[in-house]
């Protein structure tokens, strides 16, 4: 058997610890006589894989009690919808920051549903930085306002955040999720599909504060969208997607053994200036990204020349380092490295970028 270093950004790398775990539980979990995923989710072993997962996951965020975590399906694409359906009302005003293309597939999406203004975008400069939050005026009368914190396909990523006051702020978190410590008082809602950095792909991850679970749904909002069909029913309305839920809260109690989001932040922030180093030093490759708003966990770079850059990437491949093409969109090359991808991938990575450097100059 041989893993590769996996950059890939999403569904993406998963620490081989974990799999090796649901590995011995794959043909019967504990003593129950079968796998996780042959159980009822109603069942008392169920019911114990999912409390744990959601402690943990408390746990590492330091979630309090004015917070409920819902479990969702169809991603975090799904939440583009579900966000409006049930937090914008008829008269009401929704406010967001188009910095990426994650952002404005969301406000795109809201606008469907009510009043809904883009404050601020970075389209201008095809997205390679975040509009700066203290020029922004959130308007006090908003139902809410929505940022993505962390633009997967641009790399970028808010160090500041606007000043909300009242409004709820609204984060799309699917690729910086669990990724540093945060506080989650800040936000109204939190949401991010798992397969980045929580676990496989088939469910979305919704942290929302209580009172805005009180907010009557638009009226023409599905059963299958409404936040209180989850909350209301612990998030078994109907059948969660249970295996995956599991694998998740395997991830959550590694991080914790693992020293948690602390810990975590620590490997994040040196396998990032690692590779930004590289990238800043380099004669042949360059960073897209202002550096004051660059992500720790998508790392886009580009030569410049579409040729040099086929070339890297399929050496690359031949060397082990696999999904380095950018995102379809903006190509180039992207490295995403999420809480899973080890320092030690890192290094191989940088190792790789000179040694090219070093052949083709
Ligand atoms: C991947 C991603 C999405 C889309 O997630 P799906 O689960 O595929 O819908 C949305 N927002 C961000 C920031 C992402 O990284």
């Amino acid at each position: 058997m041989s893993r590769l270093y996996n950059f890939s950004a999403g569904p993406a790398t998963i620490y081989e610890d974990v799999l090796k775990c649901a590995q011995d539980d794959m043909l019967e979990y504990q003593d129950t006589g079968m796998s996780v995923m042959e159980m009822s989710h109603r069942g008392k072993d169920y019911k114990e894989i999912f409390a744990n997962t959601k402690s943990s996951l408390k746990q590492l965020l330091n979630i309090n009690d004015d917070y409920e975590i819902l479990f969702m399906q169809g991603g975090a694409s799904m939440q583009f919808a579900a966000i409006p359906l049930n937090l914008l009302s008829a008269d009401g005003l929704a406010q967001y920051i188009v910095s990426g293309s994650w952002s404005k597939k969301a406000y795109k999406e809201a606008t469907k549903f009510g009043n809904v203004e883009c404050v601020a975008s970075s389209e201008d400069k095809t997205f390679s930085y975040i509009p700066n939050v203290e020029n922004i005026e959130v308007n006090p009368n908003a139902d809410y306002f929505y940022i993505c914190q962390n633009e997967t396909i641009y790399g970028t990523y808010y160090k500041q955040l606007p000043k909300c006051n009242n409004v709820p702020l609204i984060a799309d978190m699917s690729s910086c999720f669990v990724s540093e410590p945060i506080d989650v008082t800040k936000y109204g809602m939190i949401y991010a599909g798992a397969q980045k950095n929580a676990g496989p792909a088939g469910v979305c991850i919704v942290i929302i504060r209580k009172d805005l679970l009180e907010k009557n749904a638009q009226s023409i909002c599905p059963t299958m969208l409404e936040y209180t069909t989850y909350s209301n029913n612990d998030s078994m309305y109907n059948t969660p997607p249970t295996y995956t839920i599991y694998i998740c809260g395997l991830i959550f109690q590694h991080i914790l053994n693992l020293g948690g989001l602390e810990a975590i932040a620590k490997t994040n922030y040196a396998k990032a200036e690692l590779l930004y180093n590289c990238l800043d030093n380099s004669k042949i490759f360059k960073s897209t990204v202002a550096p004051h708003n660059r992500s720790i966990m998508n790392v886009p770079f580009v030569s410049g020349d579409e040729e040099i850059d086929k070339k890297f990437i399929a050496q690359a491949k031949e060397a082990g380092l696999v999904n380095l093409a950018g995102h379809r969109s903006v190509g180039g090359m992207r490295a995403s490295i999420y809480n899973a991808m080890s320092i030690e991938g890192v290094e191989k990575l940088v190792d790789f970028i000179e040694k090219f450097e070093k052949e083709n100059l």
